[in-house]
Order: structure tokens, then sequence, then C-alpha cells
């Protein structure tokens, strides 16, 4: 079972996890309106950092926007908040998850709601199961397709989105792989129930642009940042499914999931049907940013105690 941590921030004040509760009649509740981060903090050799707060509140920011989800409090405060609640937990490595939502105030599809507003933050390992970074998952083509461009916006990161996160690893587990890779409305490769996804042809990155219908991933971003940085060529691109049975190697990559391997789609192994060499020197460049070995040449690093 699940333990929780002591403390969460909610609407200002850090309570006692048990009494941060909303009302049954929120809105989100019923119609998915919120928006959400997924963050991780490290302990780096300078003391425990937040891999890129201020970008990822910046998107928290951006998907609000979308659904019109008035926000209460400034970024600074919520990155004080995201602080804050790591702290007040003893906790160094975390995953820290802001949340925002239309509240209790109003039961129609356009009504004005108080946004409520909650940070929580607890010690995560590797989201897609022990051992995944080095051994990799068995991963399957959903039947399930993600949302087509101008439907449910993929850029934004809301609540009601993971319904279709949920079919797609639901399915995937009941099939008894460790995740699923969905197809965009236009037939070709679109990200993971919660990953965006690299595939590797000759010594260079491949992956799906964001048109696609996928999130804009930060650890996607960072590893296209880290590769460019050392000469590693990345190429964003529109690829047919077949191409997963064709590449070198594929990996999956999200904050969560942080670099996840691919050892098979479909049944069908992916290259040598282990961890292939690219995908080690990127988690090697992404893990080395938290243990000094990567300079973190782009500010990435926010300091807990800032
Ligand atoms: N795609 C989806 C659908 C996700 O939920 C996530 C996790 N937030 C990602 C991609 C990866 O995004 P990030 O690297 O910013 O965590």
């Amino acid at each position: 079972a699940q333990t929780y941590p002591d403390w969460i921030w909610h609407n200002g004040e850090i309570k006692p996890w048990r009494d941060a509760t909303v009302h049954v009649m929120a809105h989100a509740l019923h119609y998915g309106s919120s928006v959400f981060e997924g963050i991780r903090s490290y302990a780096t050799p300078k003391g425990a950092a937040i891999f890129r707060l201020t970008d990822h509140l910046k998107r928290l920011f951006h998907s609000a926007k979308v659904y019109d989800i008035a926000m209460p409090y400034t970024l600074e405060q919520l990155a004080a908040a995201c602080r804050a609640v790591v702290k007040k937990n003893g906790l160094d490595k975390a995953y820290l998850r802001p949340v925002a939502f239309r509240g209790l105030g109003g039961f129609g599809l356009s009504a004005e709601t108080p946004t409520d507003v909650a940070v929580a933050a607890w010690a995560m390992g590797a989201y897609l199961g022990d051992g995944v970074l080095e051994l990799g998952i068995d991963a399957c083509v959903s039947s399930w397709q993600r949302f087509a461009p101008n439907t449910i916006p993929a850029g934004a990161k809301a609540g009601g989105n993971y319904l279709s996160g949920q079919l797609i690893a639901r399915e995937a587990r009941r099939l008894g792989f460790g995740e699923g890779i969905a197809l965009a409305s236009t037939g070709l490769l679109s990200e993971g129930a919660g990953e965006n996804l690299f595939l590797v042809f000759d010594g260079a990155l491949h992956t799906t642009p964001v048109a696609s219908a996928i999130l804009h991933g930060i650890t996607r971003h960072s590893l296209m940042t880290l590769a460019r940085d050392a000469g590693i060529p990345v190429v964003e691109r529109d690829m047919p499914r077949e191409y997963l049975y064709f590449a070198d190697e594929v990996f999956m990559c999200g904050t969560a999931a942080e670099i996840t391997p691919i050892r098979s789609v479909d049944g069908k192994p992916v290259g040598a049907g282990k961890a292939g060499p690219l995908t080690r020197r990127m988690q090697e460049l992404f893990f080395g940013l938290f243990d000094g070995r990567t300079p973190d040449r782009h500010g990435w690093l926010e300091p807990l105690d800032a």
C-alpha cells in the first residue's frame, strides 16, 4: 500500500496530508478541469536541487491559460511552495506534484469557479518499476490513439488528458507489457502514456515532433539539448509505426520515467534486445547532471535552498 508523506501545501498553507481535502462537487472531479506538473528534485554534490523548476511552472501557467483556470499565485510563490513542501517533508530526492484545479463553485461546463492549488512531494523510485532503467521494458503499440490536434490540446498538461494515458497504460499492463506507445490520429508515432519517445538510427536520436499530439516534455527537451551539446545528432520528425521495429535502440523519457530503455516492442526485440549504447550514453549525460559528471551549462539545477 502507498504510504503518504506528512505534509502538503494547499491554498497557501502547509497542512497535514489528511487535511488537504476537496469537496465531492469540485468541478475538476467531474470534468477533468485540472492542470498539473510532475517535477523531480535530486540530491547533488552541491546540495538538493529541483530540476528545471521554473520551466515546469511556466508550463503549468501555459496549461492553465488554455483552460482559463485563474492562477491565484505567482510563479515565484509556487516555486517557494515547491521548495517548502520538499523541505517540510524532510526530502531531498523527491517527486513533486503541483496541481491547480477548478474547485467548488459551479456545475456548468463554463462555470467560473475558484481555483484550488496544491503541491505534494514524496519519495519515488523508477516510475516503470525497479531495475527498468538498466534492463528496459517490453512495450506495445496501443490500440488507443492519442487525441488529434485541435481536439484536446496535447501541449497543455491537463488532468483530462490522462484519460487517454490511462487507456494506453492500462491496456498495456493488462496485456503484460511495461508501457504502451500511442500512434497519433495520423497513424504516425506519437508518445507513451506518460513519456516521450526516442528512436536511434545510426548513432542519431530521432524523436517525434510536437505536432504529433505529444506533451512538450521537459526531459525530451533536456535530452535534445544535452545531445546537441555533446555533438550527437538529433532529428525531430514524424515516423511510421514500423520504425519501432527497424530502430537500433528505442527509449522513453519523462520526469517520472527518466530514461527508460525499451527492449522490445510488440514482442519483437529492439536492436540487441537490451539497453543500447546511445541510450546508455544519454542516461550517463542526464544522470550526470545530478552527480556532477555533466556540467549544468543551462542553469537547470535550481537549489532547494534558494
Ligand atoms: N508525455 C506525457 C503524456 C506525459 O505525461 C509526460 C510526463 N509529464 C511526458 C510526455 C514527459 O514530460 P516531462 O519530461 O516534462 O516530464
